[in-house]
């Protein structure tokens, strides 16, 4: 499947203009920063697919990519800038929640977590909304290059404690750098089996 050319096809900036619902979809969410760009781009194997850093007051859009006609990857805006208005972060969760609640092709989302960062509110709400929305997601950590194997497998409990309250949490967390290659073959390898149902 990852052999196959990843690309752009449609970038949503409200709920009323996606694109037909006709493959499997997953979606990567995550706070920004947290590496969703260099983590798509790994896993696609392509350079820049994925606009690195999806900064503040930028126009936050759902971009959609086509992976080998099988499946659609969705990469999110990214949430939880300290700075942003009240009101922005309420637009963000609206959308996000109208996204995920209506979106009958949606198997799974991929939430990212940085390995070095502390659990904030932000990722605590959004795993919230997933439950409510009732959409399955997997914790992907990221950045665990940065980590000693023995700090690495503190942060995986003490993510797997978390995901424990979570109803709609699938309970493995799969370990990825970027950096390094860790834990793309075994997400690809996920993805690929999603693709095939
Ligand atoms: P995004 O905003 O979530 O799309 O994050 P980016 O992919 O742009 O990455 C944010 C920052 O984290 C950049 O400075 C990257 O170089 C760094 N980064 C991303 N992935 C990794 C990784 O696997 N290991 C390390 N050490 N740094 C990473």
């Amino acid at each position: 499947l990852f052999a196959a050319d990843c690309q752009f096809f449609f970038g949503s900036q409200t709920i009323d203009q996606l694109p037909p619902a006709e493959r499997p979809e997953i979606a990567f969410a995550g706070r920004s920063n947290v590496g969703k760009s260099s983590l798509i781009n790994a896993l696609t194997g392509r350079n820049r697919l994925a606009r690195a850093s999806s900064e503040p007051g930028r126009t936050k859009q759902l971009n959609f990519f086509d992976l080998g006609e099988r499946v659609t990857l969705v990469d999110m805006p990214g949430y939880g800038f300290a700075k942003a208005a009240k009101a922005v972060k309420e637009d963000w969760q609206n959308t996000m929640f109208a996204y995920l609640r209506g979106r009958t092709t949606l198997s799974r989302v991929l939430l990212l977590f940085d390995a070095r960062i502390e659990l904030k509110k932000s990722d605590r709400d959004v795993m919230d909304l997933l439950d409510r929305a009732a959409v399955l997601f997997q914790i992907v950590l990221t950045k665990c290059d940065s980590l000693k194997p023995g700090k690495l497998e503190s942060k995986r409990r003490e993510v797997a404690a978390e995901i424990g309250k979570h109803a709609a949490a699938y309970p493995h967390i799969v370990l990825t750098s970027s950096e390094t290659g860790m834990g793309i073959d075994l997400l690809r390898a996920e993805i690929a089996r999603l693709a095939e149902k």
